[in-house]
């Protein structure tokens, strides 16, 4: 089963997706937490990253979806994506990946929560790229580049909308009954 989990920077994909692998045992593919890594590993890839995300854009749809592609043919198991697709390309591109594999992607979960609530979050979190200029500027790039996915995803009727604010538990058996049905 391969899932995605669909939402606005700060809205809990991360702390959520690590209760989700834990229970349905799926692996988590993070594009997020792979570009920081390769920042980390001061690779060249990293070093042209880290100037995008700084600034609250996008990393480029193709090497997005090398790494991506690099991590869907080095398993067989479900995955679990979180942070991607962020683009219709990328969801065009990911589909392709997985149908070349006979594969497809089962459940998008939607996670819900409003902008002040994001903000608030992100603020606290103090994450290198959580000032309020790029938070703002990241909020914009979500609702002009991602939300579209979710028609996109709802046109082949797999979007799931959960409520993204409560207790990290609460939230978690949203999710777990979509999941589970
Ligand atoms: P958040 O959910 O708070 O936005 P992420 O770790 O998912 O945190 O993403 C951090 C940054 O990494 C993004 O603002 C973007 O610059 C880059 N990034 C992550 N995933 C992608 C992706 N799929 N496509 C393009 N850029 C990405």
């Amino acid at each position: 089963m391969h899932v995605i989990i669909l939402g606005a920077p700060g809205s809990g994909k991360g702390t959520q997706s690590a209760e989700i692998i834990k229970h349905f045992s799926l692996k988590h593919l993070s594009t997020g937490d792979m570009l920081r890594a390769e920042i980390t590993a001061g690779t060249e890839l990293g070093i042209a990253a880290k100037t995008v995300m700084d600034k609250g854009e996008l990393v480029s749809d193709d090497i997005i979806l090398g790494m991506v592609a690099e991590q869907i043919k080095s398993t067989d198991k479900g995955i679990l994506f979180d942070g991607f697709p962020r683009t219709i390309a990328q969801a065009e591109g990911l589909d392709e990946l997985l149908s070349e594999m006979d594969s497809e992607i089962a459940h998008v979960i939607e996670l819900e929560v409003n902008n002040d609530e994001i903000i608030e979050r992100m603020l606290a979190r103090g994450r290198e790229d959580d000032n309020e200029e790029t938070i703002r500027n990241r909020l914009e790039v979500f609702e002009n580049q991602t939300a579209p996915l979710i028609e996109y995803y709802s046109n082949q009727s797999k979007v799931s909308t959960v409520l993204g604010s409560g207790s990290v538990d609460d939230i978690f058996s949203r999710i777990e009954k979509v999941l589970s049905a």
